[in-house]
């Protein structure tokens, strides 16, 4: 479904990912995982065309995506939860819902509003809230059930339990297992604890580079 082959990022001069190759196959969950800095969230930036790789190519289900802009992107079933969440504050958890609804041309939708807040009684319960009122844990709900509106086929999660109490982090275990069932899922942790209960594979990541790929049983 994914192939990120040798790309190299750069936040100006400087070199962030020095030849990062990945794949995933449908149906997987992966998870990269490595310490700040190690270049976690540029790979993912990178995949959505927020930070475009200057060498190296992306293939998604066979396309090439490398050059294309975010929006293109994301229309191709790539959703992206981001580091900051970025849920919209002034709106409440349903307009927030609402807003993101993309439906590509040929796919039988999965998700609505109705099945999301009937699935997350905790974001039915807060449907009329607004987003900027919630926790870092409920808005993380609201982040990633966001990127559901969108059906995407591949799923990216940027750190999803960074900051989130431990209760909150089982939670969010669990929504990724939940979703494991039908959606192909790429997230980025720091805690091998974590990644080998909710991923079938990881990356490790340090300084830009993939230093080690293994299944979790074999890291276990
Ligand atoms: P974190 O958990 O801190 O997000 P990470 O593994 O996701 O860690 P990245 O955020 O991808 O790491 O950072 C990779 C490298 O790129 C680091 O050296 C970081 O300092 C640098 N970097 C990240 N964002 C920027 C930016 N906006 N401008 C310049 N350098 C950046």
């Amino acid at each position: 479904m994914l192939q990120v082959k040798d790309i190299h990022t750069y936040y100006g001069e400087s070199h962030a990912l020095q030849g990062v190759s990945i794949e995933l196959k449908a149906g997987e969950t992966v998870c990269l995982l490595g310490r700040n800095g190690a270049g976690k969230s540029t790979t993912l930036k990178s995949i959505v065309g927020w930070t475009p790789a200057r060498q190296g190519q992306i293939l998604f289900k066979g396309k090439d995506i490398t050059r294309l802009a975010p929006y293109q992107i994301a229309r191709q079933g790539i959703g992206l939860v981001p580091e900051d969440r970025r849920v919209f504050a002034s709106l409440t958890v349903k307009e927030n819902l609402e807003v993101a609804r993309y439906v590509r041309t040929g796919v039988t939708p999965k998700w609505s509003v109705e099945r999301i807040l009937d699935e997350y009684p905790m974001l039915a319960e807060l449907a009329n809230r607004d987003a900027g009122n919630l926790s870092g844990g409920q808005q993380q709900m609201l982040a990633v059930a966001r990127s559901l509106m969108c059906e995407p086929e591949l799923l990216l999660l940027d750190e999803p339990n960074e900051g989130l109490a431990p209760v909150i982090v089982k939670q969010i275990g669990a929504l990724i297992d939940a979703l494991r069932e039908t959606t192909t899922i790429l997230f980025t942790d720091q805690s091998v604890h974590f990644a080998l209960q909710h991923a079938e594979r990881a990356y490790i990541l340090e300084k830009g580079r993939v230093v080690h790929s293994a299944t979790s049983q074999d890291l276990k």
